[in-house]
């Protein structure tokens, strides 16, 4: 068991989970990758990473579905951790990290990747690294195709396999409300294949990011937004999670603006109009039994970036 100093040096980072405006996925490639140019923005539903000095490396995981989450080294916030020691080079001590997490595991909203981003972040200032985020790009980019965008937030387009950003030009704040759906049968592995089941003898065209998703962003309505998000890998959710398309229906009939699979599942992310209209939603969908839990968040938000002390919310 790692011991951690009550006085041992220590960094809190918190990080964004992320939606998908829009997901174009391309044919896979001969190396089991698909193309993807993605629209991603983050979102206020927040995970903590306390980065502390200890005596050997080791993770320790609190709050939502944290039974979930691995303790060894297969835990990609450690990984982070470890990949930038290496690059830092130099005598470190090893660090115990402290997760925090708030965003449903394995739910599409990039919960690990938020938190790899928040522990290089939190690394980074306890190491007093001198580390620009654009230097920690290319470490982000090997622990996990949505680091990078997490570690700088906002709103961005993400290409390659989702980790080459470029911040977009995007107006106003946006409201939604987030359900979470039963993952049972829908591991990212399985929808990509179930996506190329559905797409199989289809010519499927290079994903490229639509100027209409650009030009809802440009003008900051939620309304122009909505009718623009897409998601290729929306069909191949859906149909090994039906539960999924009965929320995105229930929902738009209580007046959800759009709705949309977030990333590939089996989350469901609800557009509103107002912070009011996303209380009358999640209201809508709770009191209906639509939904068990609903979880309500705005964006853009910025990316990982150093907290004065750990906030246990
Ligand atoms: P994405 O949207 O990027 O596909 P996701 O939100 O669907 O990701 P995550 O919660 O990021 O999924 O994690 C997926 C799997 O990764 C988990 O089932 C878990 O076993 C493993 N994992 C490794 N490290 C972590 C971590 N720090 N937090 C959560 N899961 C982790």
């Amino acid at each position: 068991m790692t011991s951690v100093l009550e006085t041992a040096p220590a960094v809190t980072a918190r990080a964004p989970a992320k939606v998908n405006l829009e997901l174009g996925v391309g044919a896979v490639r001969e190396d089991g990758y698909h193309p993807l140019a993605t629209v991603y923005q983050a979102v206020g539903l927040h995970e903590d990473v306390t980065a502390a000095t200890a005596d050997a490396w080791g993770v320790t995981v609190r709050g939502r579905d944290a039974e979930l989450v691995p303790t060894d080294e297969t835990n990609i916030a450690l990984r982070a951790a470890m990949l930038l020691a290496d690059e830092v080079g130099g005598d470190l001590a090893p660090v115990h990290l402290t997760i925090h997490k708030r965003v449903p595991v394995a739910g599409g909203m990039a919960g690990g990747s938020a938190d790899a981003a928040a522990a290089l972040v939190a690394c980074e200032a306890l190491w007093a690294a001198g580390l620009s985020k654009a230097e920690l790009d290319p470490i982000a980019a090997q622990v996990g195709s949505d680091v990078p965008f997490l570690l700088h937030g906002g709103t961005a387009v993400g290409s390659g396999r989702g980790e080459i950003i470029t911040p977009v030009l995007a107006k106003g704040s946006y409201h939604w409300v987030f359900v979470p759906t039963p993952a049972e049968g829908l591991s990212t592995p399985e929808v990509y294949r179930t996506f190329d089941e559905l797409t199989e003898g289809r010519r499927v065209p290079e994903p490229e990011p639509s100027p209409a998703m650009m030009a809802a962003l440009r003008l900051g309505d939620a309304e122009a937004l909505a009718d623009v998000l897409t998601n290729d890998l929306q069909p191949a959710a859906i149909k090994l999670q039906p539960r999924i398309g009965e929320v995105i229906e229930a929902a738009m009939g209580f007046g959800a603006l759009g709705a949309i699979v977030s990333g590939s599942g089996p989350t469901v992310a609800l557009l509103a109009g107002s912070q009011e209209g996303a209380i009358d939603l999640a209201v809508a969908l709770t009191a209906s039994g639509v939904a068990d839990e609903v979880l309500r968040a705005s964006g853009p938000v910025a990316g990982a970036h150093v907290i004065p002390a750990p906030r246990l919310t």
